[in-house]
């Protein structure tokens, strides 16, 4: 390579050095035409990020955001205006790339009898690509099938397996989706038969589960429920009697405990 093709891109100190000579005795703040020049652009659609960022994809900006900032400040009624612009081009970009497509990237139309569109998902799927993937996943690996074995021999569920799920709610990661197990247990029908043979008594542990759960819930109630009782200390004269009664030789549970709780009650309703 000969010398006179060699380009000086400017250097790191050289492009602080005009950065500082542009701005050198600047008032605060834009100059009226760089303002105009702002406004301008915000008005073509841009927003106040994009002209200050200084990102690649935005090209140059047209000011720093501190120097923006402050003269937003001096000029509050040019800043609302900027502003409302700039938040309205935002909305309208926000979204934007996903929303205008009318294809998925394998070409299919994400519209019409080919769109599907989950419950409760604001989002477009490609029926032909869900198929696709249905019909010919991607292989389970070894140790994905080594911690399915694993979870089954721990008694988890498929639920849990393939979508984290246990009562329904999603708790943790799954290990693998629902169609790579699916086609493992198709090609290894040995597989097929532990998993089998795994799940067998599953029916009976959900119940188990539900019913703890439903008697874990009786005594949260009751334990609130008892929150409503208030407790009294003893009073002198029947703690009296039970030290008396000790020392005659009686233990606690020989003790009249039924007769002195309905003399000196140590619980009480408030109110009552
Ligand atoms: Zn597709």
């Amino acid at each position: 390579m000969s010398d006179e093709n060699l380009t000086f891109q400017p250097s790191r100190a050289d492009k602080h050095r005009a950065a500082e000579l542009r701005w050198r005795g600047a008032a605060p703040g834009m100059p009226p035409a760089m303002a105009d020049e702002f406004m301008a652009a915000v008005k073509t659609g841009k927003t106040a990020h994009m002209l200050t960022s200084g990102k690649n994809e935005y090209g140059p900006p047209i000011v720093t955001p501190d120097r923006f900032k402050i003269h937003c400040k001096l000029h509050p009624e040019w800043a609302k205006e900027v502003r409302a612009i700039s938040d309205k081009n935002g909305r309208s970009l926000k979204g934007a790339r996903v929303r205008n497509l009318t294809h998925c990237k394998y070409g299919h139309p994400l519209s019409g009898d080919n769109r599907y569109r989950a419950p409760g998902r604001n989002e477009r799927k490609c029926i032909t690509c869900l198929k696709r993937r249905y019909e010919a996943p991607v292989p389970a690996t070894a140790d994905e099938i080594r911690r399915v074995t694993v979870a089954l021999n721990e008694g988890k569920t498929i639920a849990e397996i393939c979508w984290g799920k246990v009562d329904g709610r999603r708790v943790k990661k799954s290990i693998l989706s629902f169609r790579k197990l699916k086609l493992h247990r198709e090609l290894n029908p040995e597989y097929d038969r532990f998993v089998v043979s795994a799940l067998a008594d599953h029916n009976s542990k959900g119940q188990i589960r539900r019913y703890r759960k439903a008697t874990i819930k009786k005594a949260a109630a009751a334990k609130t429920a008892r929150k409503g009782w208030v407790h009294h200390k003893m009073s002198d004269e029947k703690a009296t009697r039970v030290l008396s009664g000790l020392r005659d030789g009686l233990t606690l549970r020989r003790l009249p405990m039924a007769e002195l709780h309905q003399a000196y009650p140590t619980r009480r309703r408030p109110g009552s």
